[in-house]
């Protein structure tokens, strides 16, 4: 199957309805040549409801103040492919959460997007995520060190979700040292790309 016809599938897929009780939006966004793959859990209600992958206070926290990028190179398809465990918004449970990735998404599309893309990075986002792509490795070791994952570079962040702070507060050094070091992996590539 092409690249193309991946998309297009995975774009037209409609498997979760009846579990979701509404009509799922696939968010998939990026090429065939984008440079870093990144995997999070699943697209909140605001990026379901807009169709623009991280346009929400996770994303704002990613983009502007992790990364320090601007929207343009952020969603420059070149860039990044952005893609997660559940393509589409899981919607909410009773407590106003949102439901957990269906994993049967990720086992039919994410390992084709990973083979089909040809990336030079993976950035892997939040705990779920890491789960699914290094089963046998510890969460809080995956963010702290460099990892490969089909032998290419793979760097894990914690979610920068606002609901995500008491991990951030047991982890003071994630900030202080640890996110200068995946800034510069991230912005490394990118400026590759740019000369
Ligand atoms: S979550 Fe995945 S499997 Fe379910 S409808 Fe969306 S693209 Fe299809």
């Amino acid at each position: 199957m092409s690249f193309t016809e991946l998309k297009g599938n995975i774009l037209a897929c409609d498997d979760c309805t009846e579990k979701f009780g509404f009509t799922p939006v696939p968010i998939v966004h990026g090429n065939e040549r984008s440079k870093i793959i990144q995997i999070s859990q699943a697209p909140s209600n605001n990026v379901h409801l807009t169709k623009k992958p991280f346009n929400d206070p996770s994303g704002a926290k990613l983009k502007y103040k992790w990364y320090q990028i601007t929207d343009d190179v952020f969603y420059n398809e070149d860039h990044f492919y952005i893609t997660a465990l559940s393509h589409c918004f899981p919607g909410k449970n009773a407590k106003g959460g949102d439901n957990p990735p269906p994993l049967a998404c990720a086992r039919k599309w994410l390992r084709k997007e990973l083979e089909a893309v040809n990336n030079e990075l993976f950035v892997i986002i939040g705990s779920k995520a890491a789960k699914f792509l290094f089963p046998n490795e510890s969460f809080d070791g995956l963010v702290f060190k460099n990892n490969t994952l089909n032998d290419k570079p793979a760097i894990v962040l914690p979610h920068p979700s606002p609901l995500n702070r008491k991990w951030f507060k047991d982890h003071p050094l994630f900030e202080e040292k640890r996110l200068p070091e995946i800034r510069e992996i991230v912005r490394k590539v990118l400026w590759e790309i740019s000369g």
